[in-house]
Order: C-alpha cells, then sequence, then structure tokens
C-alpha cells in the first residue's frame, strides 16, 4: 500500500467529503471534461461514455455481447449519432443524465462512475498496482 503525502484534515462532524464535480463542459462531439473537487480535471471521450452506459439494457447487450464469440467491428449507418450528445442534465448532487443525439436516454451516470472513467482514461497508474494484488 502506498501512503498518501498528503495530509488529508478532518472537522469531527465532516465525514469525508466524496470527490463531486466543481465543473461540467460537455463538447457535444467530443469529450467530456470535469474538474473535480479533489484537484484532478479529467476529459473523458464521449465514444468512452457510451460504451459504458450504466442503464439496464445496454449493460445486458454488453454482457451478451461478452459471451458471444461473433463480434462485428465497424460503424453502423448512424453510429455517428450515438456518440454525439443531445444534451444532458444533473440528477441532483450524485449524477449526469446523458440524452445522445440517436434518441438514447436512460443512462444515469453516476459521479463515481465518472471519476473512475476519467481516471482510466487520463491514466491512474500510481493506483493500478494495488488492485489485483489483494487475493493472495
Ligand atoms: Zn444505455
Amino acid at each position: 500500500m502506498e501512503v498518501c503525502l498528503v495530509a488529508v484534515q478532518h472537522s469531527p462532524d465532516d465525514p469525508q467529503p466524496r470527490p463531486r464535480p466543481l465543473d461540467i463542459e460537455l463538447d457535444r462531439r467530443g469529450t467530456l471534461r470535469i474538474r473535480w473537487s479533489h484537484g484532478p480535471a479529467h476529459e473523458i471521450p464521449l465514444t468512452r461514455l457510451r460504451q459504458r452506459c450504466p442503464c439496464a439494457t445496454c449493460r445486458a447487450e454488453r454482457e451478451s455481447a461478452a459471451s458471444n464469440p461473433l463480434h462485428v467491428i465497424g460503424r453502423a449507418v448512424n453510429a455517428d449519432e450515438s456518440v454525439q450528445v443531445e444534451t444532458a442534465e444533473l440528477m441532483g448532487r450524485y449524477a449526469l443524465r446523458i440524452v445522445w443525439k440517436d434518441g438514447h436516454d436512460t443512462g444515469l451516470y453516476d459521479f463515481g462512475l465518472l471519476l473512475e472513467l476519467g481516471d482510466a482514461a487520463n491514466g491512474a497508474d500510481q493506483l493500478s498496482d494495488n488492485v489485483k494484488k489483494s487475493g493472495n
């Protein structure tokens, strides 16, 4: 385990605050940029966001794709629209709802997922060492 070098100050009645976005900028044809309360700024490609859509339909699709030996690669006719954003809105203080240009609008990206995707897209390599060592 790495020791965190930054001293975290806890005030007694304030539990450790979870990271939250201070600033979210959505480029409809490119990337989602988030500046987080704990410091980092992330750029997440929209293609990546769409691939990881957390709604039940997309999750089921990914699961069946994972167990299917057939993989069809390439662009469908309106593939562009599936990775462009029509609009987006914040759902309270916990999630971002994205409406895609192809009409798909059931994905609620909670901030934990956005943080995970942002870390992955921006190379949090100092964390990856610890992930798979806990088994033995
Ligand atoms: Zn979805």
